[in-house]
C-alpha cells in the first residue's frame, strides 16, 4: 500500500513479512507488567507505545490476531510470530510493541503499568552482572554470522534478490 505521508516511525517483523509506519508522534511510551502482555509477548514484560488508527498503515502485508481477552486483540506476524501490536476491539486505539520499531530507542517509556502483575524479580535486574556483546560472542563467530531478521529500514522487496540489504 502507497502512503504519500512521511512516516515519523517504521517498524515491522522480524521476518519482513509485516512492516507498518506510524505517521505522528506516538504518544505515552510504557511497559505493561499484566500477565496477558506477559503470554502474548512470551517476556516478562512488554513495552508499548500508542498511537490512532488514522495516524498509523500496515505498510507491507498484514498482521494475524489474537483476541486475548473480551476487550483486546493482539497482532502478530503469521510467518514469524513477532508480536506487533494491541488493540482495543472498538478500535479506539492502537498499541505497538516498542521492540518491532527500527529505531526502539527513540521510544522511552515514561511509566509502567500493572506493576503488581509483575515477576517479583524485574527489579533486580539493574544490579546483574552486565556484559558487552563482545565479551560473549568471539570476533570470528559475530564475521561469519548471517543474520536472516529484515533490516531496520523499509526495503523494495523482501526477501532482497541479494541477499541482505
Ligand atoms: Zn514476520
Ligand atoms: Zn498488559
Amino acid at each position: 500500500m502507497m502512503d504519500a505521508r512521511k512516516p515519523v516511525h517504521t517498524g515491522g517483523c522480524q521476518c519482513g513479512a509485516v512492516r507498518y509506519a506510524v505517521y505522528a508522534a506516538p504518544a505515552n511510551p510504557l511497559i505493561c507488567h499484566c500477565r496477558t502482555c506477559q503470554k502474548a509477548f512470551g517476556s516478562p514484560f512488554a513495552a508499548l507505545v500508542t498511537t490512532s488508527h488514522d495516524q498509523f498503515a500496515w505498510t507491507r502485508g498484514a498482521p494475524a490476531w489474537f483476541a486475548s481477552s473480551s476487550a483486546v486483540e493482539r497482532g502478530f506476524c503469521p510467518q514469524c510470530g513477532t508480536p506487533l501490536s494491541r488493540q482495543q476491539l472498538d478500535r479506539t486505539q492502537i498499541q505497538i510493541s516498542i521492540g518491532s520499531f527500527d529505531d526502539p530507542g527513540k521510544l522511552s517509556p515514561v511509566k509502567q503499568i500493572c506493576v503488581d502483575k509483575g515477576v517479583p524479580w524485574f527489579t533486580t535486574l539493574a544490579a546483574l552482572d552486565a556484559l558487552q556483546t563482545s565479551e560473549i560472542l568471539s570476533p570470528e563467530f559475530h564475521d561469519n554470522l548471517k543474520n536472516y531478521q529484515h533490516p531496520d529500514h523499509d526495503t523494495l522487496a523482501w526477501p532482497s534478490a541479494g541477499g541482505q540489504s
